[in-house]
């Protein structure tokens, strides 16, 4: 492609091992088109500063190539980049006086005084912040701190603006004030920004692309929308705004089964195929009970403000609502998706989500096994007490209600075993049904917890045979949601 496109950077199969082995970053591939607003959204530790430090010089990639206008800038250290970065916390020098602060850079490149002046008086406008120029650093808030910190990289009229998480330390209603200026700067000076954060929020409502990333590995591009209504996969799909998400079976012609009903869809799917299926909060109507597609019990109801957050109960499978009418805790009611609010997803993995519990020992419990999980370790800041419950970082003894756990396991990480009383079998159930797919068999197991699992495996088990299922303790993730 070279040259001849609009891409300002591109990023080529970059790879970055640390010395001590670890993938941060795994075969990494990226467009960026000049002036577009691109960011980086992930959770803590997936790769995003790293590969931002790679396109500011700071780092270097172990392999792969990245291009500036077309050509290969790695042998550019940072300072000859047009690119300049924006911090979480922007490091001023307490010091100098805000004028001294931005004008740094520039009295370093030995420009005129006046012209320096010019420009320093341009980007305090840009940021809001006119007539700042005498005061201290010390006498700002961090909000405004902040926007020193945007304007002293936006005065040497970078190319590109990186910013890495600049909002993070910032409270929640600064928070999106800042949001709003920053796309405002963004339409207004035409650069291209490249913005990282680990708030989806954020992500949704300020960017022209999103890049989705886990664990070092891109899993989606796309816009906002795209990302938003069409996750490519269960990680996506979760990540991005709530959820649920339901490991399925195709049934019928555009018809599948989860969470214990079947349910209508618009995507054509082979009878047959195993699926995840992804149903947004809001996409789903509480209806009386019987008829909608699946009835449970109202657990709990939060007011949040523009709609009420619903949970029910169905069987072994919680459902979260939002609606704009609330409902009775304890009420029976039924569930109703219209066919378009049902997303199939076909990963090639499918993996198992399913909630753990932490029961009343204070202790990770799944299907009435305690399970030999460091609580602690999962939730952060938390510590035992020497009746041995779990405090959380304030001190206070964590009720077990209030946290939420989903563990996730691969189909290829779970064993079928013949003999049910094994110990180690933490779940039994019947083969309900079987595919071959080249060099293993896929099976979905209806456990007696209620919930459908995906198991591979490379033996031949029958239809309706009774297995039990062994989810090994060190293939499990798990995900604390509060
Ligand atoms: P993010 O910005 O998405 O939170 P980072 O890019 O900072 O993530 O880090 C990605 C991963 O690389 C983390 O697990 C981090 O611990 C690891 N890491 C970062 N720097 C180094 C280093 N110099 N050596 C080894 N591992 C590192
Ligand atoms: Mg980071």
């Amino acid at each position: 492609m070279g040259n001849t496109n609009d891409n300002i950077i591109e990023l080529k199969h970059i790879n970055r091992i640390f010395e001590d082995g670890f993938k941060a970053v795994e075969d990494f591939n990226l467009e960026v088109k000049r002036g577009e607003f691109v960011t980086f959204l992930g959770p803590s530790g997936c790769g995003k500063t790293t590969t931002l430090r790679m396109i500011a010089g700071f780092d270097m990639p172990t392999s792969g190539d990245i291009l500036l206008n077309g050509k290969d800038i790695s042998q550019l250290p940072p300072y000859e980049r047009p690119i300049n970065t924006v911090f979480q916390r922007y490091a001023l020098f307490p010091h100098m006086n805000i004028f001294d602060n931005i004008a740094f850079g520039l009295k370093l490149k030995k420009l005129p005084a006046d012209e320096i002046k010019k420009k320093v008086k341009k980007v305090l406008e840009l940021v809001d912040l006119e007539g700042f120029e005498k005061r201290s650093v010390s006498t700002l808030s961090g909000g405004q701190q902040q926007r020193v910190g945007i304007a002293r990289a936006l005065v040497n009229e970078p190319e590109i603006l990186l910013l890495d998480e600049p909002l993070g330390a910032l409270d929640l209603k600064m928070r999106k004030e800042m949001q709003i200026e920053l796309k405002a700067m963004h339409d207004e000076l035409g650069i291209t920004f490249i913005y990282v954060t680990h708030d989806q929020e954020e992500a949704l409502t300020m960017s022209d692309k999103i890049v989705v990333m886990a664990e070092g590995k891109i899993q989606q591009i796309g816009t906002p929308e795209d990302i938003y209504n069409e996750p490519k996969n269960a990680f996506v799909a979760d990540f991005i705004g709530e959820s649920n998400i339901f490991n399925g079976i195709m049934t019928g012609s555009m018809q599948a089964r989860f969470a214990g009903g079947l349910f209508q869809c618009v995507d054509d799917v082979p009878q047959g195929t195993q699926i995840t299926a992804v149903v947004r909060p809001e996409d789903i109507e509480l209806v009386a009970p019987g008829n909608g597609q699946i009835r449970g019990k109202v657990t709990s109801v939060i007011f949040k403000g523009m709609h009420y957050e619903i949970t029910v109960q169905s069987g072994r499978y919680e459902v979260v609502i939002q609606n704009t009418k609330s409902a009775e805790v304890g009420s029976d009611v039924g569930i109703k998706v219209e066919p378009d609010g049902i997303h199939i997803m076909l990963a090639e993995n499918h993996t198992n989500f399913f909630h753990v519990d932490m029961n009343k020992n204070h202790r990770l419990e799944f299907n009435n096994n305690e399970l030999d999980v460091s609580l602690t370790q999962l939730i952060k800041g938390s510590r035992r007490n020497e009746n041995h419950e779990l405090l959380d970082e304030h001190g206070e003894v964590i009720d077990p209600d209030k946290i939420h756990i989903v563990a996730a396991i691969e189909p290829g990480d779970i064993r079928m075993t013949d003999n049910t009383d094994d110990e180690q079998v933490l779940v039994e159930g019947f083969i309900s049904n079987l595919i071959y797919k080249g060099d293993h068999y896929s099976y979905v197991i209806n456990t007696d917890f209620g919930q459908d699992f995906i198991v591979n495996d490379e033996y031949l088990w029958n239809m309706d045979d009774r297995v039990g299922l062994i989810l090994p303790l060190d293939k499990m993730k798990f995900t604390v949601k509060k």
